[in-house]
């Protein structure tokens, strides 16, 4: 199995990188990842830009490191990881860009994606708290 471009979670859209899911045709249910099949009802998905501001709706901090295949930095450090709240869905994602025992529930947070590629798509997003 390859991974192309157009499966990747985040694509550029109007310029921002934005999560990409699902959103069931009969439901309304969001997915993310995106889903063929909605998991509550079984109908057929559209994909779904979601948004790209959200909350922490619950986190933790990872404070050893995962066995293979995780392939995380060299010289592994405790990371925050949440279930952030956009609204239509929550998704899971880590907290970046402040000390790990900084973060509280409710937290204002924004998408960041690393290593956009030329296309506009990228594999790799986090969290970083918001300005407001
Ligand atoms: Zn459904």
């Amino acid at each position: 199995m390859t991974n192309s471009a157009q499966d990747a979670p985040v694509a550029t859209i109007d310029g921002v990188p934005t999560l990409v899911g699902a959103r069931c045709t009969t439901c309304e249910t969001h997915t993310f990842p995106r889903q063929d099949a909605c998991p509550r009802c079984g109908a057929a998905t559209v994909t779904q830009a979601l948004p790209t501001m959200g909350s922490v709706w619950s986190w933790t901090v990872q404070r050893f490191e995962p066995k293979a295949p995780y392939r995380g930095p060299v010289g592994f450090e405790p990371f925050a990881v949440a279930y952030v709240d956009l609204g239509p869905v929550r998704v899971e994602s880590t907290l970046g860009g402040r000390a790990v025992e900084d973060w509280n529930i409710d937290d204002g947070v924004r998408l960041v994606a690393d290593d956009i590629d030329e296309s506009g798509h990228s594999w790799r997003y986090h969290f970083e708290k918001s300005a407001s």
